[in-house]
């Protein structure tokens, strides 16, 4: 360990920002003439020269194709892309590393359970899923549904953007199946109490599904403590590379389910008359699998390891809490998600301009948004809005540029609203 992680894990200079900036070399950089102010974190999250390095000394030092143990640079490629899997499950806290398969992102995981599901699933039986949710937990029910005879049934919210627990117990009954729920909203940043639903849901035998996509950048979830039979999430949220994400599974459920994709890696023995499913995970892995990309998603993993994980909530909140109090600042400004649970995620809309408008205005001050539907257009029509604009900060985000996304905000209002 440098002195500085250590620095950073000891948390002994609180949480130091500013080292922590040194180690994303994206943000130091002008955009349109100004410093690059980053607020896309929700989108897709910036790497640590960590990350940076060990893909690139995985390239220089070790790739080759894995499970092959052939030669030498093939055991490292395994060893490495075996590694990164058990530091995904000491993540998550998983009991095996069989449980942990490695998918493209969130949204192919879900399509892996949704899939693996659907044997099970028969006319009239239901789905529930959040109006909160992101398209990639609707869209792979709605296609299994159409397949099955399923329904997928909606969970009302509150217009504070929390789950409506009432619509929630008055849906989970007899036809549920499963229960697919979003940790945290992309859109809102509402974290939802999972651990009582998950347990509610297990009451009623239902399967539930964790989207975790927008969770695990801000917190580290225990797959056990919760006891979800599936919890997912993206790499590129998590300071790790594309390409490459995660499906965490209870071994007894992906046993009984069937593979999503047929090819090489995923079979034990092939022949004309019968073939055969290999073990876990590599079932649900057919064909060569993103190693690289899996072991960018380690080192990520280990560079947050070494931050003081209190310190860094603690930052978080502060630049959460500094946001809402600046809100006022802007003349017609409303956010839309006001949970009393929240991760630094703010939606928002000004009277009198649109949000793809406000979102080009400050970028050509450098600092960076989204705007539009974000991918859950249900959420959209259950505000009215055809979209939003977002701010979604990370860790390394500082009170400074919170103050000069406002101060820029109040600028474009003055001049265009
Ligand atoms: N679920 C949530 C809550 C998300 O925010 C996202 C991405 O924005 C996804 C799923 C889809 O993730 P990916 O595009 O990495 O598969």
């Amino acid at each position: 360990m440098t002195d500085l992680s250590m620095a950073k894990k000891a948390g002994t200079a609180a949480f130091d920002v500013e080292a922590i900036r040194r180690d994303f070399p994206i943000l130091d950089q002008q955009i349109n003439g100004k410093p690059l102010v980053y607020l896309d974190n929700g989108a897709s999250s910036q790497k640590p020269i960590a990350v940076l390095d060990a893909m690139d000394r995985y390239y220089r030092e070790m790739h080759s194709n894995v499970h092959r143990g052939a030669h030498t640079l093939g055991d490292r490629a395994t060893s490495a892309f075996e590694g990164a899997r058990e530091k995904v499950r000491a993540f998550l806290n998983a009991g095996s590393t069989r449980e942990i398969i490695w998918t493209r992102g969130t949204t192919e995981a879900i399509n892996v359970v949704a899939n693996g599901l659907a044997g099970r699933l028969k006319p009239g039986d239901e789905i529930l899923v959040s109006h909160m949710e992101h398209h990639a937990n609707i869209v792979p029910w709605q296609m299994v549904a159409e397949r099955t005879g399923a329904k997928v049934v909606p969970i009302q919210i509150t217009p504070q953007g929390e789950l409506d627990l009432d619509s929630l117990n008055s849906l989970l009954g007899e036809r549920t199946r499963v229960l697919a729920l979003t940790h945290v909203s992309n859109v809102l940043g509402t974290v939802n109490p999972i651990a009582p639903l998950i347990e509610q849901a297990k009451a009623h035998g239902v399967i539930t599904v964790i989207d975790g996509a927008q969770a695990v950048p801000h917190f580290q979830p225990d797959v056990q403590v919760l006891g979800c039979d599936f919890y997912v999430f993206s790499s590129h949220k998590l300071f790790g590379p594309t390409g490459v994400g995660v499906l965490y599974g209870k071994a007894q459920l992906l046993e009984e389910m069937p593979p999503f994709q047929g090819g090489g890696e995923m079979i034990e023995r092939v022949s004309f008359e019968r073939t055969t499913w290999n073990v876990l995970p590599y079932k649900f892995e057919a064909g060569t699998p993103p190693v690289a990309e899996a072991v960018g998603l380690g080192a990520a993993i280990d560079y947050l390891g070494d931050l003081d994980r209190n310190g860094m909530e603690a930052a978080e909140n502060a630049l959460l809490t500094r946001a809402n109090e600046l809100v006022e600042s802007v003349p017609g400004m409303e956010i839309i998600g006001t949970a009393s649970q929240k991760v630094p995620v703010m939606s928002f809309k000004i009277a009198g301009l649109h949000p793809s408008d406000i979102g080009t205005l400050l970028d050509q001050q450098g600092i960076a948004i989204r705007t539009g539907h974000h991918c859950a257009m249900p959420l959209m029509d259950f505000y009215g809005v055809p979209g939003t604009a977002r701010a979604s900060f990370a860790f390394y985000n500082t009170l400074e540029e919170v103050e000069q996304l406002f101060t820029a905000l109040q600028k474009i209002q003055r001049l265009f609203a």
